[in-house]
């Protein structure tokens, strides 16, 4: 099946690096405007090298934006719909994960944790919401993650906020279908990311080569598919989400965690 999304604008946060890029290219291959945002500038001049490797800059707009700071979202909205006219997908994907324990998380660190999963949300919902709304094909698809039902004591933070994103998601999913504007998120357990190579970049010396060394975590985790997921597999239910694909499809989630998840539904 082949879906055209000329005159479709997707914004994608966090859309420089990892699962977010992967979800660039899809909708820009698909013939959308893309525009991403995402802190520092050599990881956007790098992003933005790659998409217009493969893709027409005139499609592409990418900003620097914390989705924290609610004037530089603000901001954001400003310049994406100046350069494109509306805003049709929203794609929440921006952030990364805590790796702390009950015992050694402080106080702050819990308050990080809470305000990034919440607001990461929050601010570009909100406020992109006026735009989603003049679009007959509106959508907020979201990266969440398995602990989010599924909780890890390694990142027990991460776990806890995760939870309550995901009510948050619900929730919206609720209160926004009557403006026609669908909200969904995909469960991701692990996938292969620049998240993932810092970690490795910061373990003592010694360690195998990174793709070995992935291997091992697979296997220490017990993924029944064996391997961590690949960007473009997490892209690819972001897109199916983002898109009227699921035109029928609100208050849900895709899991991508290879088997690790153990609930029933
Ligand atoms: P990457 O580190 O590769 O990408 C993260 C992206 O988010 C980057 O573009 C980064 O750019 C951006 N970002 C982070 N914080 C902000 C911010 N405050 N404002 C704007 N942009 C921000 O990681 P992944 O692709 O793995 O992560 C994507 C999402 O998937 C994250 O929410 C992550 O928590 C989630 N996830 C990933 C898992 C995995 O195994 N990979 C597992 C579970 C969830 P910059 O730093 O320049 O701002």
């Amino acid at each position: 099946m082949k879906i055209d999304l000329k005159c479709h604008t997707a914004v994608i946060t966090g859309g420089t690096s990892g699962i977010g890029l992967a979800t660039a290219g899809l909708f820009l291959e698909a013939g959308a405007n893309v525009a991403i945002c995402g802190r520092d500038q050599t990881r956007l001049d790098d992003a933005t090298a790659t998409l217009t490797a493969a893709h027409s800059d005139a499609n592409l707009l990418a900003a620097s934006c914390d989705v924290l700071d609610k004037d530089s979202v603000a901001n954001f909205v400003e310049k994406t719909v100046e350069r494109f006219s509306g805003v049709d997908t929203l794609v929440n994907n921006a952030g990364q994960a805590r790796v702390s324990n009950y015992e050694d998380t402080s106080e702050e660190a819990w308050r990080e944790e809470l305000n990034l999963k919440f607001f990461s949300v929050l601010y570009p919902s909100k406020s992109f919401q006026p735009h989603l709304e003049n679009s007959n094909k509106a959508a907020i698809a979201c990266t969440s993650s398995l602990i989010a039902r599924q909780p890890e004591s390694h990142v027990v933070a991460t776990s806890a906020a995760r939870a309550g994103q995901l009510s948050l998601i619900h929730s919206m999913a609720r209160e926004l279908a009557p403006k026609k504007i669908r909200v969904n998120s995909i469960l991701v357990g692990v996938i292969e990311s620049a998240q993932w190579m810092r970690w490795y970049k910061a373990l003592p010396d010694g360690q195998p080569p990174y793709n070995d060394w992935l291997k091992e975590q697979a296997v220490a985790k017990g993924i029944p598919l064996g391997r961590f997921g690949k960007p473009k597999e997490a892209a690819t239910a972001l897109f199916f989400l983002g898109t009227p694909l699921s035109s029928y499809t609100t208050g849900s989630t895709i899991d991508l965690s290879g088997g690790l998840s153990r609930h029933v539904g």
